[in-house]
């Protein structure tokens, strides 16, 4: 098995490592430091929580210590790109441990603080800038940075950057680097899109890539309960007050959803706070801070503000909402399972969640194990619903069966059925069926694909 000692890095970044308490390097590792060190230009396949900063960091520290120059005026030699600000702190965080000591300058610049103390760093010259796209394109038109000098550039969590809407500060990022450079471009997804744009960062890029996602999501305990939308809160506070969790994250798929959990579990005196985008930079530190130590054991996130999350130890993940883009089911509870621990998600899933569930199963290819509500709660209604679009009441899918069958569309199928499949029965999608059918056969892709992207376009 390879050892960091193999690795041809400086002593001194050894040494680091070391004392990072490091041992083995991770897959991602193992295959992306030899190829950094080469100066390849790298496409990684590989979530958050399989070592790939430390894969991209220390072989740029390597370079950049190699060859070392001071940074000029507004410059930076190495530029990391993050879509959150959580996730560009804990990157910096990453580097400046991994070189220190080695008279390296890490900075990190993100929206949501001032942007005066970050141009005075700026003004003298950093080594590595790591960096949310909006702040980066504000910090350039006003002058106080320039690319021209990247050395090495790095895309991290470009599916979340492509969710996030980056994609049109990424291209204007583009032509401002020089073309000389080497590129480093992760994703814990590849759909086209993202091929696409890493097509515009890389090349002749090497790809790399970590055991499949299904991999994380087979080492979670994974459980799930159908239960009606208006009692989620409080099979949530049964739950914890069963579970006593050490340190638990709740995921809700909007903002004020988060803030009602937060609220509705003072209520009855259990402690948590939220963290999600409308929080002050300042307040979302407290919240992580807090939860780091134990002060608080429920920490409530929306899918964006989790990203940064670099807590180890968490033992609950709890899909108060489910996701409506499955990859990010795999996200959120891979929260768990960091390096190689294991943890429990339960999911709660209304019915106009489903099929949410369905596309993760279909995803992972796990099914969770069904868990029964607990007495004095409502069976939830077993009908097939619509998936919720986030922001609106959930629909009945298709019409209700009137008295003489069910309504017909005007091609004389059932309604909601394009595909017309005889002997639709009641519809149904009840425990039974739902979380083991893969997609359904009456789901229309063109429906479905509009469905989501207003999903994804929804408060997140
Ligand atoms: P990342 O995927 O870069 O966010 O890393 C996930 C976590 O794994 C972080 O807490 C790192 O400090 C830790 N880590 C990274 N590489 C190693 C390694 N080779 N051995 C042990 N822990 C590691």
């Amino acid at each position: 098995m390879t050892k960091f000692s193999d690795f041809a890095l400086a002593e001194p970044i050894k040494k680091r490592v070391a004392e990072a308490g490091y041992t083995t390097p991770s897959p991602i590792q193992q295959q992306a430091i030899p190829l950094g060190l080469e100066g390849k230009d790298i496409l990684g396949i590989a979530q958050t929580g399989t070592g790939k900063t430390a894969a991209f960091s220390l072989p740029a520290i390597h370079h950049l210590l190699n060859n070392k120059r001071r940074p000029g005026r507004n410059e930076c030699r190495m530029l990391v790109l993050a879509p959150t600000r959580e996730l560009a702190r804990q990157i910096a965080d990453s580097m400046t441990g991994y070189s220190k000591g080695l008279g390296m300058y890490v900075t990190s610049a993100f929206g949501g603080v001032p942007i005066n103390r970050q141009k005075r760093i700026l003004a003298r010259g950093v080594d590595v800038l790591v960096a949310t796209p909006g702040r980066l394109l504000d910090l350039i038109d006003q002058r106080c940075l320039t690319l021209e000098k990247v050395e090495i550039l790095v895309l991290d969590e470009a599916d979340q950057m492509l969710d996030l809407g980056f994609i049109v500060p990424l291209k204007k990022i583009v032509p401002m680097l020089p073309k000389k450079r080497q590129s480093l471009f992760f994703s814990a997804t590849m759909p086209k899109t993202i091929s696409q744009l890493a097509d515009q960062f890389l090349t002749n890029p090497v790809q790399v890539s970590v055991a499949p996602q299904s991999t994380t999501a087979e080492r979670v305990d994974q459980k799930v309960t159908y239960i009606n939308q208006d009692d989620k809160q409080r099979l949530l506070k049964d739950f914890i007050n069963k579970e006593n969790p050490d340190h638990m994250l709740v995921f809700t798929q909007t903002k004020h959803g988060a803030d009602k959990v937060v609220k509705n579990l003072m209520a009855v005196g259990i402690h948590s706070a939220a963290i999600h985008g409308n929080k002050s930079q300042p307040q979302r530190e407290r919240a992580l801070g807090d939860f780091k130590k134990g002060k608080i054991n429920i920490l409530v996130a929306t899918d964006i503000a989790a990203r940064g999350i670099d807590v180890d130890g968490i033992t609950h993940v709890i899909n108060f909402d489910m996701p409506n883009v499955p990859e990010q089911y795999v996200h959120r509870i891979g929260r768990t399972a960091r390096a190689g621990a294991s943890g429990i998600s339960y999911s709660l899933v209304a019915a106009d969640e489903r099929q949410f569930l369905r596309d993760v199963v279909k995803l992972t290819g796990v099914k969770p194990d069904v868990i029964a509500l607990p007495e004095g709660y409502d069976e939830p209604p077993r009908e097939e619903v619509a998936p919720r679009i986030y922001g609106q009441k959930p629909k009945r899918y298709g019409a209700k069966p009137t008295r003489g069958g069910p309504s017909k569309n005007k091609h004389g199928n059932r309604k909601g059925r394009p595909g017309g499949k005889p002997g639709g029965g009641s519809g149904r999608g009840g425990p039974g069926s739902s979380g083991s059918s893969g997609g359904p056969k009456h789901w229309n892709n063109s429906t479905k694909s509009f469905k989501r992207r207003q999903a994804r376009k929804s408060d997140a």
